[in-house]
């Protein structure tokens, strides 16, 4: 058993030159998508200076690496407001507020009620490891608001950082799709 392999050209963006495209898939009879594979190569000097290929698309290389910016500036944003001080305190103490209830399954039906969980009983048990290890790993920008209402407690000190994730978000540029191959 071996492998077919197919090659196509495209013309480039600016139509000096070519991308050739290749597909290879085993020879044997077991066709699917999962053992089809493409790739794809940019043979224009200067296209491959300024495309490269995501996915089997063509992007602009200053899209695609300004979106990558984007996102790393956010997962940034991210790490450094749950490692924030104040937002461990906030964790820590609902932590002590879900121990006040009687059972897991108590603390499911509370956090379900509030939208801070969605699983069914039996994925939330399964998950469960602790009031610590939730908090550790559920609590984010996205839901401190509703986590510091439900202790009583003002957002005050939390919404411009909340705001300025939203905001990056909201701003991270795309990299267009100049050609599907
Ligand atoms: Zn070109």
């Amino acid at each position: 058993m071996g492998t077919d392999t197919e090659e196509r050209e495209v013309a480039c963006p600016c139509g000096d030159g070519k991308i050739i495209v290749t597909v290879s898939t085993p020879d044997h009879g077991w066709l699917s998508a999962y053992n089809v594979h493409r790739s794809a190569q940019i043979m224009c000097p200067s296209c491959s200076g300024e495309f490269l290929i995501d996915r089997m698309c063509v992007v602009r290389r200053d899209e695609f690496n300004a979106n990558k910016i984007g996102w790393e500036c956010w997962r940034n944003a991210h790490k450094a407001f749950d490692a924030a001080e104040d937002v461990l305190r906030v964790k820590a103490e609902f932590a002590e507020y879900l121990k006040k209830f009687k059972s897991v399954a108590a603390i499911h039906r509370h956090l379900v009620e509030h939208q801070l969980d969605n699983h069914s009983i039996g994925t939330f048990r399964r998950n469960w490891n602790g009031e610590e290890d939730w908090v550790g790993k559920r609590i984010g920008s996205y839901n401190i608001a509703k986590i510091l209402s439900l202790l009583g407690k003002a957002t005050d000190g939390f919404s411009e950082r909340i705001r300025e994730i939203e905001t990056l978000q909201a701003t991270i540029p795309n990299a267009r799709v100049v050609m599907t191959l």
